[in-house]
């Protein structure tokens, strides 16, 4: 970084419905009027970064716009005077990235409401590779174990296996001793997903049959499901008796039909998980246990690619493909 400019991933609408993405130098002046600047020295790609960097507008309203929802760093100046210049820190959802500048850039500003201290246990890259995926995968398993979960209920699904939110639950899930059974488009990657900790996998045509029926052989006894659409209440039909899923994602779409019977004739929850709004107090107790008890530092070093914000724009392609494998860590070093 330089002292008078800054590099950023900037998108563009350069015809109707085309987006181009580039890496731009910029004026710090072009950043947003708030009072925590941050140098950042890793961000990390989400799905929702894809989203905007390829124009859905219920993500971003107006282009052009600097994408990316995560960003870890140090602060570089703080109007509000809660942070010291230098504190390591961590930012990740609220609007960053969706309609205020994100951290696909070496610079944010950013409201002091939207700030966590770093903890000690984590490093910048480490808390990138988790990021908002990470904290989602682990709001879900919260989300079960408040709920009753234990490893002794039976097997835990999880979808969208190979995915960023998806393999760091397989990983906490393994860790915590549940076994897991990792749903994936991807059989090729199966062996990645045991090295997380998948207890086994399945391919992800397993659920489909379901879909005729109005409820199913129980087979799984919780689920953490990142693709939403038809998949989310095929599992639910598959939950054994007084279960649960926790619901966080899209991947696969945003709608799907269902009936009473799983919840009515079994007492199956449907748990809601968000990591955006959430509270900043919930967001660092949840980056706490991350850092202790939930370290899962060996699994992230598998999970992680490290790529430069030159090759942003090309990973984003992948993940808005589906393509993505685990979790690409912007390295703005
Ligand atoms: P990724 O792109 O990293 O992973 C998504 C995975 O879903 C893919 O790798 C693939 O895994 C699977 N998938 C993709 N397309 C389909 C499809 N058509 N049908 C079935 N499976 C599909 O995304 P993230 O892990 O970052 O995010 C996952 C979802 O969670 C997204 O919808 C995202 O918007 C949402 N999310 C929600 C948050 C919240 O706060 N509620 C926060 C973060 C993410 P495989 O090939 O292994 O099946």
């Amino acid at each position: 970084m330089s002292d008078t400019t800054y590099r950023a991933m900037v998108v563009e609408e350069v015809a109707a419905g085309k987006y181009d993405q580039a890496i731009v130098n910029l004026d710090p002046s072009s950043l947003p009027e708030n009072p925590v600047t941050i140098a950042v020295s890793h961000s990390s790609l989400n799905y929702k970064d894809a989203l905007s960097a390829f124009g859905n507008r219920a993500v971003t309203r107006e282009y052009p716009h600097t994408p990316g929802i995560d960003a870890a760093g140090t602060v570089i100046a703080d109007a509000s005077d809660t942070f010291a210049v230098g504190d390591p820190v961590i930012v990740t959802g609220y609007d960053l990235g969706m309609n205020t500048a994100g951290g696909l850039a070496e610079r944010i500003a950013v409201p002091g409401e939207w700030v966590t201290p770093r903890p000690d246990g984590l490093s910048s890259r480490e808390a990138m590779i988790l990021g908002t995926a990470g904290l989602t995968a682990a709001l879900c398993v919260e989300k079960l174990l408040e709920a009753g979960a234990r490893p002794a209920d039976g097997e835990v699904l999880v979808t969208g296996a190979t995915g960023g939110v998806g393999s760091i639950a397989v990983a906490l899930l393994g860790k915590l001793g549940f076994k897991v059974a990792a749903v994936t488009g991807k059989l090729e990657s199966a062996e990645f997903l045991t090295s997380l900790g998948a207890w086994k996998v399945l391919d992800r045509e397993t659920l489909a049959p379901f879909a005729d029926k109005a409820i199913a052989k129980p087979l799984w006894a919780w689920a953490v499901d990142t693709v939403g659409g038809e998949t989310l209440f095929n599992v639910i039909k598959c939950l054994k008796y007084g279960g649960g899923v926790a619901a966080c994602g899209m991947a696969s779409g945003a709608q799907f039909q269902a009936n009473v019977f799983p919840f009515i004739l079994r007492g199956i929850s449907l748990l809601g998980v968000d990591s955006v709004e959430l509270p900043l107090q919930k967001k660092a107790g949840v980056w706490g246990k991350l850092a202790g008890d939930w370290y899962i530092g060996e699994q992230l070093e598998k999970i992680a690619e490290d790529i430069s914000l030159d090759q942003a724009p090309e990973f984003l392609a992948r993940l808005h493909r589906g393509h993505g494998i685990g979790r690409y860590v912007v390295d703005m070093t």
